[in-house]
């Protein structure tokens, strides 16, 4: 990653973006657009088509003629998992051009992009390639004169529905099991977040990928994503996003068709320090970055710091002097530590937080203050309150922005029930040199995911997915494939 080479791409004017239908590029039936604003400057990029729901139905069908033609359910595996080795091969040879068109329209800083967006997307497309012609069905232990057979087939048409953080990687984990196991898909990037995705459509079809099999309907998540939602031939909807957007998906399939609904929903993850952890300044430096990069817009983020009391004000001062330090600023500098919020409306959101916690009594550290590296861009400093209490606003609901919450506690049973005293489950992490605690704590913790001496960072191998009001299923590892398979049993008489 060279600075000039981002700087040979960061200007390049962007063409209006359409709509993918049945491997054609065409505008909203309706002729509407959205405007394309990046937060690195407030300005406009260039405009997306708004789908309405006749565009949303012949996106929908499309999908379903290809899948039932066969062009690509009933290909051979081996020769799909040619076809996404070779969307592979496309990522990788334009990782640059992807990663800066993704940081122009999201503003994470390019240092995480570049290894978070092309990097993981085009991995994740080599790992499920390999997965492809590996979906064995099974022969049931049945009595002598009977044949069980369990037979793995393609559920259909998913429609995978996705937030504006890591577009690219979230787009990649549900987009690649879904085709490795013969679907075809309809997907509907965030308004805020789509141009990589576009791209990577393009990408898709250069491949060889048949044409209706991957289809993407962008526009707003009320007009948009409703209608794929409510459509009556979608089989799976496949969401990354918040809890009340998916609170709404839930209903819409009990509304229409039934249609499976996985969700990837937020988190207010503890990160929960004791004093026996192996190396405190490591511990501090790993947890800044586990709430503050990309602008704290991490599903996973470590945004509930749990202190043991005893180097509580020590591990605090740490932390103070490292986000004072971060360098916030233009995402497309190599050198910039954190980047631009997604959006104006994210950087009130995060201002919000940041008035409620002071307001209901957290101890202000420092941070959280807007300021503008970039004239019209969208930019908050990491923020960090000590002195929050289980009850604040701050300890409860997720920000998904650079702002941390501090909690002391004394001992390891405090520590456990203030790690789960949230209606959340995805992410954790503990920092602790005796090993029996660190199983003790994996096991007493409820979320989808606990780190031990370390944040982030876990790769395509293992799944990801949340438990109690963070989701429900598994994006990433083979676990994932499940999802989109159903199971088909043949009962035989001999
Ligand atoms: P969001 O829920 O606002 O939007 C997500 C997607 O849903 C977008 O494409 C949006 O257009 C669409 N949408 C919005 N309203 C809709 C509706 N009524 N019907 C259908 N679709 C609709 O979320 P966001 O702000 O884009 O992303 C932030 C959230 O995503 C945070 O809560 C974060 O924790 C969560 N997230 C979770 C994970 C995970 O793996 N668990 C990963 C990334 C982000």
């Amino acid at each position: 990653m060279k600075q000039e080479h981002i700087d040979a791409l960061r200007h390049l004017p962007i063409a209006n973006q359409d709509l993918l239908i049945d491997g054609q590029w065409q505008p909203a039936s309706s002729g509407q657009t959205l405007p394309v604003v990046s937060p690195i400057d407030g300005q406009t990029l260039c405009t997306l088509a708004a789908a309405g729901l006749a565009d949303v139905d012949r996106a929908v069908q499309a999908a379903r003629c290809s899948f039932e033609q066969g062009v690509w359910s009933r290909m051979a595996p081996a020769e799909r998992k040619k076809v996404l080795h070779r969307i592979a091969d496309r990522i990788e040879a334009h990782h640059a051009e992807l990663a800066v068109l993704g940081v122009r329209d999201n503003g994470t800083e390019i240092a995480m992009a570049w290894k978070a967006e092309p990097g993981s997307a085009a991995g994740t497309f080599r790992y499920y390639a390999e997965c492809a012609d590996k979906i064995n069905g099974e022969i049931a232990p049945t009595p002598d004169g009977t044949l069980g057979l369990i037979h793995k087939e393609p559920v259909g048409v998913v429609a995978a529905i996705v937030p504006w953080n890591f577009p690219l990687m979230i787009g990649a984990w549900k987009i690649a099991p879904a085709l490795a196991a013969g679907n075809s898909v309809v997907l509907k990037p965030s308004e805020d977040a789509s141009l990589s995705l576009l791209r990577l459509a393009q990408l898709c079809l250069d491949a060889g990928l048949p044409a209706g099999v991957l289809n993407v309907v962008t526009g707003t998540g009320a007009v948009t994503g409703d209608a794929l939602a409510r459509h009556m031939d979608v089989d799976i909807l496949a969401f990354t996003g918040s809890g009340p957007v998916g609170r709404l998906l839930l209903k819409a399939s009990a509304e229409s068709n039934l249609k499976r609904v996985y969700l990837e929903l937020g988190g207010k993850s503890p990160n929960i320090v004791f004093d026996d952890a192996p190396d405190l300044a490591h511990a501090a430096k790993v947890s800044a970055m586990g709430i503050y990069r990309n602008s704290g817009q991490v599903c996973v983020a470590g945004s509930r710091l749990l202190v043991q009391r005893s180097v509580h004000d020590e591990f605090v001062e740490r932390l103070q002097k490292i986000a004072a330090n971060l360098r916030v600023g233009d995402p497309l500098d190599v050198m910039t530590d954190i980047g631009a919020v997604c959006s104006r409306a994210q950087l009130s959101r995060n201002q919000k937080a940041v008035h409620t916690a002071r307001e209901q009594g957290a101890r202000w550290r420092v941070g959280g203050e807007v300021i503008a590296p970039v004239a019209g861009g969208f930019y908050m400093t990491p923020a960090l309150f000590d002195g929050v209490t289980p009850d604040m606003t701050l300890a409860r609901e997720e920000v998904f922005g650079p702002v941390l919450a501090v909690l002391p506690f004394d001992d390891e049973a405090e520590a456990v029930r203030l790690a789960n005293d949230t209606t959340y489950g995805l992410a954790s992490a503990v920092w602790t040199g005796n090993l029996s605690r660190a199983h003790r704590m994996v096991r007493a913790i409820k979320a989808g995911l606990v780190h031990v001496n370390t944040y982030g960072g876990p790769d395509i191998t293992v799944p990801l997915g949340g438990v109690r009001q963070s989701g429900n299923g598994h994006d990433k590892s083979m676990h994932a494939m499940d999802k989109y398979l159903d199971l088909k049993t043949a009962w035989i008489q001999l």
